[in-house]
């Protein structure tokens, strides 16, 4: 019996929602961090298969899972740390089962729980919309993170705004936000005649940036250090996505 944790917590996603969340007082952070524990342990013990857990504080998603390669991801509204067992039940049979009759348990709970979930926005929390018309960025990411960053990399990702009509020179394909952890891509790149391994590349390359910060040396902002662009060469579809952005930036211009 493998005695290593079957679960992992994204601690990025436990730690936001507790500062501003509620007028009521919070259990301290490390009750919640236990309570998370618990639920990944529960659910994983109960299933059979890791589990790898995120608290959210969203407003209209309580419930969402997705199989990953290494682990079943399973995201919950902080609502369900003190759930009681049936309902955690429940949310392995919803998850890990795919069984309908989970549904109304969850349903249930949900709304006796409704004062819970925050109305309002966090003051600095922008949109962020990971899904495109053709890229899923979340999904983008979350495959990279697995594959290239053993699934360290935390941080949140979305589509930029559309710009104005006015004529570019230049074009910012990606940024990543240090503040707040996060990852904006330009949504000229959302269209079907841009390929998958170019958007694979542009997340790729700002969750570098999370990875190696930029470096002040000799007075001088390093926007990519030396270890940055090392591993930046070693990606895959690096020279491809090179060539790709020289062949066609003409086309993302007039996007
Ligand atoms: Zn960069």
């Amino acid at each position: 019996m493998n005695s290593a944790a079957p679960f992992q917590l994204n601690l990025f996603e436990v730690a936001r929602p507790l500062s501003a969340l509620f007028d009521q007082p919070l259990p301290p952070r490390n009750v919640v961090m236990q309570r998370a524990n618990q639920l990944a342990f529960r659910l994983s013990r109960d299933l059979g298969v890791p589990v790898r857990l995120s608290v959210t504080d969203n407003r209209s998603t309580m419930v969402s899972f997705r199989r990953a390669q290494a682990a079943l991801r399973i995201r919950v509204h902080h609502m369900f740390l003190d759930a009681p067992e049936r309902v955690v039940r429940a949310i392995a049979d919803y998850a890990g089962r795919g069984r309908r009759s989970a549904g109304p348990v969850l349903d249930e709970y949900i709304r006796g729980k409704q004062p819970l979930i925050r109305q309002e926005r966090h003051p600095n929390e922008s949109e962020l919309d990971p899904y495109g018309r053709f890229f899923d960025l979340q999904a983008i990411f979350d495959r990279l993170n697995e594959g290239y960053f053993h699934g360290g990399i935390q941080a949140r990702i979305g589509w930029g705004r559309m710009p104005g009509k006015r004529r570019r020179k230049s074009i910012r394909l990606g940024v990543y936000d240090h503040q707040t952890r996060e990852i904006r891509v330009h949504p000229s790149l959302d269209r079907p005649d841009v390929p998958g391994f170019f958007v694979d590349f542009i997340v790729f390359h700002e969750m570098l940036h999370q990875l190696f910060p930029s470096d002040d040396a000799a007075g001088r902002r390093i926007h990519h250090p030396r270890a940055f662009r090392e591993r930046e060469r070693a990606f895959p579809v690096y020279e491809a996505a090179l060539r790709w952005e020289r062949d066609n930036l003409r086309l993302l211009l007039k996007a």
